[in-house]
């Protein structure tokens, strides 16, 4: 691995970057860059000093952070990754991801939002996250999350419905 991207700031979506890191001291061949905007690689250096205090001192040069600027195409390895700002309980940004003739379009955790649809227009692929079903519309809502049903609105291609990863090999 040597690109990480990180949406936003959630235990759920950073938590894994400390045992990552862990794994990448004793691989001394490997390096890693991690993308992220500046109040996120913020949140994230701040973890890292609870978790794993010194592990940029022991990684040196092997690990870089990049900020990201919403709007703006990063490029990591072949693939042009743009981040795009969504509408989530704290600053969270998707990507659209283009590599080779392909376009995949990552939504993070997000409401309802335009950018999504912007974003995801022509994509090949969408992940979109649903909290659940339109009975808990409200909750999904108040804690930054869309419905199924609206996940399924911004997406004019065919629709397949995981729980988790397994379903898709990428
Ligand atoms: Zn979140």
């Amino acid at each position: 691995m040597r690109h990480l991207f990180v949406t936003h700031s959630h235990f759920d979506h950073v938590g894994g970057l400390a045992p990552l890191l862990t794994a990448l001291a004793t691989s001394p061949e490997t390096s890693l860059t991690v993308h992220a905007t500046p109040q996120t690689l913020g949140a994230l250096r701040d973890l890292l000093s609870l978790t794993i205090p010194g592990v940029a001192d022991w990684l040196g040069d092997r690990l870089r952070w990049a900020e990201l600027i919403p709007g703006k195409p990063s490029i990591a390895g072949n693939a042009e990754v743009t981040p795009f700002l969504v509408d989530h309980s704290v600053e969270c940004v998707g990507f659209r991801l283009k590599q080779g003739g392909s376009t995949m379009v990552h939504a993070a955790d997000t409401r309802p939002c335009p950018n999504v649809v912007e974003y995801a227009r022509d994509a090949d692929l969408l992940l979109h996250e649903a909290y659940g079903l339109e009975d808990v519309a409200k909750q999904a809502h108040a804690f930054g999350h869309s419905t199924a049903a609206e996940a399924q609105a911004v997406f004019d291609g065919p629709v397949e419905v995981s729980r988790d990863l397994d379903a898709f090999d990428f």
